[in-house]
């Protein structure tokens, strides 16, 4: 089969390449995988990896949706079945999934990350991995909710739930996670004020009536305040990190949270105790989401609650330009990789 492999890393350790079918597990399923999407992982795994064992060569991708091909154990499966993957295998038995937190799992092995992952032909993981859909789901739509609609549906719902009546900042959100945040937030009824840049991005948010600064040419917080009569944003979603963590704080209402799952811009900001604990400021880490919320985000979105948003499509074999097209600031919204 073939399959998107990483080598070694960078660039040029990246490669379509013809791999052996994987071998079908009791209790697996073979997946015949029909799109994926990439994540800021995927450039994390390519350029260092660090911290996350795992061992080279690996297949690459971290989400996607698919076709069974076959679940020879596995009740409510059968061959033809429609299914998006949850983006990891979970040992079940563990403290942290018993208590229904699969993310914690002592054992958690992330597709992409631990173990071979979803930009291939065929994948096999165990069907408790597995998430079945009605059959026509829009598969393009579906291959996004593993990792960048989880994550913001933990960071909207899991922390510090919000919901009409509320303020939620989201910064940054031409980002994959943080456009996701914007619609879940808005799908939720709050009010969300969003960061972004570039006048394309910034009449994108304006045409869909979501209030926008432009963060290279305002003071965020400041912005924030006027635009909230001096409150300031209940919620705020930071998938930056360093470079924006400073505004966040200081965008946020008293006793507001801030949750975040990303340090893409550096990882050791100010931590600003001070406006901590006066204020009653609760930050939040946050990452991936269990397989409940999972259920609950695919019934959601099965419900027409909120359309994920392709910024564009690229063929398994072109994954080396569709990561290139992740790291261009004009980007909104996810991209796509159709396998079949
Ligand atoms: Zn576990």
């Amino acid at each position: 089969m073939k399959a998107i492999v990483l080598r070694q890393r960078g660039r040029a350790g990246v490669s379509l390449c013809e791999m052996p079918r994987p071998a079908l597990r009791p209790g697996w399923a073979r997946v015949r995988m029909i799109a994926a999407s990439v994540n800021r992982v995927d450039l994390y795994m390519r350029d260092s990896g660090a911290g996350i064992t795992h061992d080279l060569p690996q297949i690459m991708g971290v989400d996607g949706a698919g076709a069974v091909i076959e679940a020879p154990d596995c009740p409510g499966l059968a061959p033809g079945d429609p299914v998006v993957l949850y983006p990891a295998e979970f040992c079940g038995t563990c403290r942290a999934c018993l208590a229904g937190d699969q993310p914690l799992c002592h054992q958690i092995r992330i597709l992409g990350e631990h173990r071979d992952g979803t930009f291939a032909e065929e994948v096999v993981v165990p069907a408790r991995s597995l998430v079945r859909l009605a059959p026509g789901a829009d598969m393009d739509q579906a291959a996004m909710l593993g990792v960048a609609y989880l994550t913001a549906w933990r960071m909207v719902f899991g922390k510090a739930p919000t919901g009409p009546g509320q303020v939620v900042l989201v910064q940054g959100a031409g980002g994959g996670v943080s456009h996701a945040a914007m619609q879940l937030a808005r799908m939720a009824g709050a009010r969300v004020i969003v960061t972004t840049s570039g006048a394309g991005k910034l009449a994108h948010f304006r045409a869909l009536g979501v209030e926008a600064i432009d963060y290279r040419g305002e003071d965020v917080p400041k912005a924030v305040l006027r635009l909230t009569g001096g409150e300031g944003a209940d919620l705020v979603i930071d998938t930056v990190g360093e470079k924006t963590w400073g505004a966040s704080l200081r965008s946020l209402a008293r006793g507001g949270h801030l949750v975040t799952c990303g340090a893409t811009t550096g990882a050791h900001p100010s931590a600003d105790i001070q406006r901590l604990f006066v204020r009653q400021l609760s930050i939040h880490g946050s990452t991936m989401g269990s397989m409940e919320e999972f259920r609950r985000l695919i019934r959601a979105w099965e419900a027409g609650g909120f359309t994920p948003l392709i910024d564009r499509a690229f063929p398994l074999a072109e994954v080396p330009a569709a990561f290139e097209r992740l790291e261009d600031p004009a980007r909104i919204g996810k991209i796509l990789i159709r396998i079949a």
